[in-house]
């Protein structure tokens, strides 16, 4: 049996640590989860998965489980529909314009929790240990890692998964840990998110359809992403904002990342955007704040037998709404790569070179197109760009993400471990 050959410890129980987990289950590999909060928990809001994503959600055995908790009207429509965010909210581009996916080919919007409620009843609960925060992770001379937990406990395994999130404690352990700091920067962008019942909305003179496709309102340094959860009985709003003048990594963020604001805060900041905008905000009480960072593209995802994968890995701007699509592929290509028959203890590095080889070069891509993504956004109408100049750039913007051969990931990844 697989399990026995080596022991795997996950740093991290969110949606990648979970999803990883229940994955290497399936393969017949046990692993064990450390949580450092008290329970599995995730923020109320939703979040956008493309077709890459649910094909890694399916190689990885766990599609059917996130779909038994899909709601039917979920399947919103991706293909962004580009609009302005000022006067009438005239149409910018339509993504359908763009790929022939259909509607169900182009990916679901899902509420976090219920991706969560789907998947922890696959874990086994043994297996799972909550108020676990790593604090570092060292090497014994047998290659076995170390994990160090703030509570002064330590585990030992042979292989290590970091999926401790944006603020990654083990990425520390993979890259060079004097320059770890300096990699995770502050965008300038901040994000007001909030759940909104549709009915308000109707009800305060809302003009544009919001339940069935994904909007994009935009105008020059803000942006705001809407798309429907529930059956389109709530609307999903984020609402981006970025301070140009400073080049961004100058910026450190004293407080918390996340911060619960004032509505005005929020009203002021997009005084004099349209209707439809207006009402969507009006009806954001008790908006929270979150401070965007993103990673630098990192050198590697690995060190010995410790490999980061989700936002540990390559935290992203949310702009093409891939990120946790990235992380799980990652978690696909390596529980494929562990539950290979020629993997064992004694290779397991070069499988996670098979891993590093595959995965970093795609994954830092799309870090980087999401961060460029948001620039385009936030360029629309004077003195930027004109309706002609949108459409060059947002034409295709997500089909190198979404059109991608996952299979042929696996193979590449099986083909690297057999050449090792
Ligand atoms: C505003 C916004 C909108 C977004 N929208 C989308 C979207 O539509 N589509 C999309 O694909 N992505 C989106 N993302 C990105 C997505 O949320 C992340 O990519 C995803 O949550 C990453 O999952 P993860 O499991 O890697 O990390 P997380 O979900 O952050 O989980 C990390 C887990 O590790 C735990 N942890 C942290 N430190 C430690 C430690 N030291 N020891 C033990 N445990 C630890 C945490 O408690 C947490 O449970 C969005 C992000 C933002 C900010």
């Amino acid at each position: 049996m697989t399990q026995d050959k080596f022991s795997v410890a996950i740093v991290g129980g969110g949606l990648c640590g979970v999803a990883c987990a229940v994955g290497l289950l399936k393969l017949g590999i046990k692993s064990t989860v450390f949580e450092a909060t008290p329970k599995f928990g995730e923020v109320g809001a939703g979040v956008g998965l493309g077709p890459n994503a649910l094909r890694a959600l399916e190689g990885l055995g766990i599609l059917d489980a996130v779909m038994a908790r899909v709601e039917d009207k979920e399947f919103a429509d991706r293909r962004s529909l580009f609009v302005s965010g000022h006067g009438t909210h005239e149409t910018v581009y339509d993504y359908e314009n763009s790929t022939e996916w259909t509607v169900a080919d182009a990916g679901l919007a899902i509420h976090r929790a219920a991706f969560l409620d789907a998947l922890v009843p696959l874990l086994d609960p043994q297996t799972t240990q909550f108020n676990k925060r790593c604090s570092s992770i060292t090497t014994l001379p047998s290659g076995v890692h170390r994990i160090h937990f703030t509570d002064g406990t330590t585990h030992d395994a042979d292989l290590v998964v970091g999926a401790d999130g944006i603020r990654s404690t083990t990425r520390g352990a993979v890259v060079d840990e004097s320059a770890a700091d300096k990699l995770l920067q502050f965008t300038n962008t901040v994000a007001y998110r909030g759940l909104v019942p549709t009915e308000a909305l109707v009800r305060d003179g809302l003009k544009t359809d919001l339940t069935k496709r994904l909007h994009m309102f935009l105008g020059i340094d803000k942006h705001l992403v809407v798309f429907p959860i529930k059956s389109g009985k709530i609307i999903n709003i984020v609402a981006f904002s970025t301070d140009n003048s400073v080049p961004v990594g100058s910026v450190a963020v004293p407080g918390p990342w996340v911060q619960p604001v004032p509505q005005q805060e929020l009203l002021d900041e997009y005084a004099g955007w349209g209707p439809d905008v207006r009402i969507m905000l009006n009806h954001m009480k008790t908006p929270s704040k979150w401070f965007i960072h993103a990673l630098k593209p990192l050198d590697t995802f690995i060190r010995g037998r410790i490999a980061l994968v989700g936002d540990a890995a390559h935290s992203m701007c949310p702009h093409l709404g891939s990120g946790v699509g990235q992380g799980f592929e990652d978690v696909y290509v390596l529980c494929q790569l562990l539950a290979h028959p020629s993997t064992n203890l004694s290779n397991l590095e070069d499988v996670l070179r098979a891993y590093d080889t595959v995965r970093r070069p795609r994954a830092n891509m799309v870090l980087e197109r999401s961060f460029r993504a948001g620039v385009i956004y936030e360029s629309f109408g004077k003195p930027g760009y004109g309706l002609q100049d949108m459409e060059g750039h947002l034409a295709g913007i997500w089909e190198p993400i979404w059109r991608h051969d996952l299979s042929g990931d696996i193979s590449t990844a099986m083909a690297a471990l057999s050449a090792s």
